[in-house]
């Protein structure tokens, strides 16, 4: 018999909700998208398209938008014979160099027996390889580059708008699209590339909580079985979105996660409950996240937090931290840090929201000193030290809290530590 049967309660379609949905229509943005369509308007017309730069914080609708317009744009292009129009989306998370962009680029253009390996060649030749199948294709070619505050070095955002300038183009006319999740991008742009880059700019600004309970209205009615959403929950979504960073991605997580919750609890209606503790479920991700890539060191000094913490010695001075963090080290093999760096990770943990600092006055003598706690619950660090744990060995405070194949217990006679 199987274990594994289909559930339809809460869920029409949850793919719905992930981030790689293309929804039919985009809610709002009504100005924004009348500005990037008449940006667009040249290559309608047969036009030297204008390059375009595309700016905004995450999750608010840059690379949705830009998918819609230029599906569109594809589509309406086809009516006119003289228009050949080719588009190429390239996504610069993980790619950090013109190098490895134009490498990507060429390859774009190619077919699957005749790519180019990314590493080298001399990035002239790169370069050249790229006019040339530039020029094969022929037409407009529109070259989005998504996520391009991940470049290192601006040359290609230099090389692809001027390539008719610089006569490295004859036939084709070209067109960026440059988008970024960082507007400092954009001041630290040279001059020469920022005026050849930024010809149109169009910022899109954060979502309010209208906004969000639009965007999430619409997502819902696709993903979700119809009469499972309590009334609030999508409002109570769009307000911590709102109150988050105003990210349409953020919410639509936390909404499924909220839907995640019902599923497992086997609820048949998804509640305001479910997305309280969805957005614990997130946010302890969050932190996980932000724990696993902390360094070595500052795994040592979390561990050594942690169980003071759970010996009831919180709050506790950085120099009372010491002891621990050094035999902890030590136990690992690790060479202490002078008292100096290992305050650094102790500012780190904090600024992290992992630990909790307080400033306190010395008394008369007037200088202050810093107490520092655990600001998560012991099970959920505990959880993502496990490596370190191995390392170190089990600490007496922890004892009754890990299973013994987590390591070995630290020798008792070195516990008072
Ligand atoms: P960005 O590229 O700015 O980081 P995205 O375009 O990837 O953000 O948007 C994040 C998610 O929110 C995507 O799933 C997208 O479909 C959705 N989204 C953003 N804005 C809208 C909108 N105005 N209408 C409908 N869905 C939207
Ligand atoms: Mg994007």
């Amino acid at each position: 018999m199987g274990i594994f049967e289909r559930d339809t309660n809460i869920y029409a379609d949850r793919d719905a909700l992930r981030e790689d949905y293309q929804p039919q229509e985009l809610v709002g943005r009504t100005e924004e998208l009348n500005t990037y369509q008449a940006s667009l308007q040249p290559v309608i017309n047969g036009e030297q398209p204008d390059n375009i730069f595309l700016y905004g914080k995450t999750g608010v609708g840059k690379t949705a938008a830009t998918r819609f317009l230029l599906d569109h744009l594809s589509e309406d292009a086809q009516q006119y014979e003289d228009l050949d129009l080719s588009v190429v989306m390239l996504n610069c998370d993980g790619l950090t160099s013109s190098y490895q962009v134009a490498t990507r680029l060429v390859n774009e253009f190619r077919d699957e027996t005749n790519q180019i390996s990314t590493t080298g060649y001399p990035r002239a030749t790169v370069y050249e390889m790229l006019w040339t199948e530039l020029e094969e294709t022929g037409g407009t070619v529109i070259i989005v580059l998504d996520e391009v505050d991940h470049l290192k070095d601006d040359s290609i955002l230099y090389q692809l708008p001027r390539a008719r300038a610089n006569g490295n183009l004859e036939d084709t006319k070209t067109g960026i699209i440059g988008i970024s999740n960082d507007f400092s991008f954009r001041e630290e742009l040279s001059p020469k590339v920022r005026s050849s880059l930024c010809e149109q700019e169009i910022h899109f600004p954060a979502y309010d909580a209208n906004d969000l309970r639009d965007i999430l209205g619409q997502r819902a009615s696709v993903a979700f079985q119809e009469d499972v959403l309590e009334d609030d929950v999508i409002p109570l979504c769009a307000a911590y979105g709102a109150k988050d960073a105003g990210d349409a991605r953020q919410s639509l997580d936390l909404l499924m996660s909220a839907g995640d919750i019902a599923r497992k609890r086997e609820s048949t209606i998804i509640t305001t409950e479910h997305v309280e503790a969805g957005r614990n479920e997130l946010e302890r991700g969050r932190i996980q996240e932000g724990i696993s890539g902390l360094t070595e060191h500052g795994h040592l000094v979390l561990y050594a937090i942690l169980t003071l913490d759970l010996e009831g010695e919180t709050p506790v001075r950085s120099r009372d931290v010491r002891p621990r963090y050094t035999r902890f080290s030590e136990l690992a093999n690790r060479d202490p840090l002078v008292p100096r760096r290992m305050r650094d990770h102790l500012s780190e943990l904090a600024m992290l929201g992992i630990i909790s600092v307080t400033e306190r006055n010395e008394g008369r003598r007037g200088g202050t000193y810093r107490e520092y706690g655990l600001d998560l619950s012991p099970e959920l660090v505990l959880s993502a030290l496990d490596e370190t744990v191995e390392l170190v060995g089990i600490h007496d405070s922890i004892m009754d809290r890990v299973d013994v194949d987590e390591g070995q217990p630290i020798r008792s006679t070195l516990d008072d530590y």
